[in-house]
């Protein structure tokens, strides 16, 4: 029997849509049946499977209505859903013309082994399971996802039960490519069909929190299958004396802002040299007090409502430890209730320290904290200071901010502008500390760690006998 589960609309607050979470023996079926379908998958080439994504993705922006719609009203927003859509058909472009490169088998090499050839054999992981968050439910689907269907996988994936109404369309829309139906699925459900799920796949992609992260970590660790994790972040930014302070504010605001702040490589934290500090503060907050709501029209505006409510405790109990340790609000910094849904707006503090939740821990909001500095030096160690690290931004003069960029503890860093990690997708990047682990979603390897690599060790010459074996040879020598 499966388990009914509520979903709230982020614009009105009211549950106006139910899912049927998939029990463990449902899904164990439904695995079995994508395993059967897989290696006619695999048997299709690389190139054949890319011109079926292809025509896949193409028919998704051609009728793109309906998922367009389940997307904004899991999401409460509407040029962003726009975004994710529009980026399926360049991430199915970028592997389709990748996956045959990269899993080209047909050249020997020679080994250092005299008188060996190697040839490299890939043979796919079968089924890959991947589990998405709320923040960007098409997106953090599919960036998996595509990869893995390119290098010949069969692929399962279980959206956050917070945005769940966008897979619906999605998979209509896969029903009608029959190659790709039976090994493309979507299982509605929640951590428990999430915990389901890791004891049937052959790998998990999982983007989420680290809590959750370190349970899909050591679950996976108990059936030794891989673990690729994206996870949370508190990226710094580094304004340096030689910026300009109206860029870096523009920079800044933008990139801590977009998406509502919920996104894991928002800015969250910024160290301000003291001598652009007032400039740089009195422009952000000119910047972010312009800013709008998306309410009551999701067409106008340019802030989206907090997509799950329980964000909306975590912001507060954030700004109020902050409040009580003496950091002052400058602009935002209040929930709205606007007929059920909550939104905040851009939120600027200052006078803030570590000591505060605000500058250690994930506020994923619209928060922006700016800390005075005197010393780079100071402004890299407190940078550091953190136990995440998954990406960050500098602003400054080109040099002296790629000097800076080497010394962070993070797996990207935007030089002159924030988050240019939502845009750059084939930069090979890993997570410091608690923001990941495992090979890159990024790059290359965003295909090839889908792949066991086989070695065929080929002997050209004669093969060794027993002879080679006698115990007198070594006396002999
Ligand atoms: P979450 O960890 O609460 O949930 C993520 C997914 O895990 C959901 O689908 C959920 O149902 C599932 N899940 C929950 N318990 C599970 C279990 N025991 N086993 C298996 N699956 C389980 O995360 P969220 O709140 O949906 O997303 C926000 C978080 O995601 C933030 O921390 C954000 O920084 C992070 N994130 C990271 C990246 C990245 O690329 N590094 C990108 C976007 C979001």
């Amino acid at each position: 029997m499966a388990r009914d589960i509520p979903v709230r609309n982020p614009r009105t607050g009211e549950n106006d849509y139910t899912i049927q979470a998939a029990e463990p023996a449902e899904l164990a079926e439904l695995a079995a049946s994508m395993r059967a379908a897989q290696p006619a998958w695999q048997a299709l080439g690389a190139q054949r499977r890319g011109e079926i994504l292809d025509a896949w993705a193409a028919a998704l922006l051609a009728e793109p209505a309906q998922l367009l719609d389940a997307l904004a009203a899991d999401t409460g927003r509407y040029l962003i859903a726009m975004a994710e859509l529009h980026g399926v058909p360049g991430m199915v472009a970028r592997w389709k013309e990748a996956a045959p490169r990269l899993l080209d088998e047909s050249s020997e090499r020679d080994s250092a082994t005299p008188g060996v050839g190697v040839r490299d054999n890939w043979v796919p992981l079968e089924l890959v399971g991947v589990i998405s968050p709320w923040n960007f439910p098409l997106l953090l689907s599919m960036i998996d996802a595509i990869p893995a269907l390119a290098a010949g996988c069969a692929v399962l994936v279980k959206p956050s039960e917070v945005t769940p109404r966008f897979a619906a369309p999605l998979m209509a829309s896969i029903a009608r490519f029959p190659e790709l139906a039976g090994v493309f699925r979507f299982v509605p459900g929640d951590g428990a069909t999430g915990a389901a799920l890791i004891e049937q796949a052959d790998a998990i992609a999982f983007t989420g929190s680290v809590k959750t992260g370190r349970l899909v970590a050591e679950a996976c660790a108990r059936r030794f299958i891989p673990a690729f994790l994206e996870l949370g972040g508190k990226d710094p930014c580094i304004v340096l004396p030689s910026a300009d302070p109206a860029d870096a504010a523009r920079i800044v605001l933008r990139a801590s802002v977009q998406a509502t702040g919920q996104a894991c490589q928002s800015l969250e934290r910024v160290y301000v040299h003291d001598t652009l500090y007032d400039s740089f503060v009195a422009r952000l907050v000119e910047g972010a007090a312009a800013l709008e709501l998306n309410y009551p029209d999701i067409h106008a505006g340019h802030i989206g409502p907090l997509i799950f409510a329980r964000q909306a405790d975590t912001i507060e109990a954030h700004l109020a430890d902050a409040r009580a340790k003496g950091a002052e609000i400058l602009c935002g910094g209040e929930i709205e209730n606007h007929d059920g849904g909550l939104w905040i707006r851009p939120t600027v503090v200052v006078n803030v320290d570590h000591s505060m939740q605000l500058m250690r821990d994930e506020t994923f909001g619209p928060v922006i904290p700016v800390m005075r500095y005197t010393e780079v030096a100071d402004a890299i160690r407190l940078a550091n200071d953190t136990d995440y690290g998954l990406s960050a931004a500098v602003l400054g003069e080109a040099s002296e901010a790629d000097r800076v960029a080497r010394q962070l503890n993070a797996g990207a860093v935007s030089i002159n502008d924030g988050a240019m990690t939502t845009e750059v997708h084939d930069a090979t990047h890993d997570a410091f500390g608690y923001s990941g682990l495992g090979v890159s979603r990024m790059g290359p390897s965003g295909l090839t760690r889908y792949l066991r690599r086989k070695a065929l060790l080929v002997r050209r010459g004669d093969a060794r006998d027993m002879a080679s074996m006698d115990e007198r040879l070594a006396v002999s020598q």
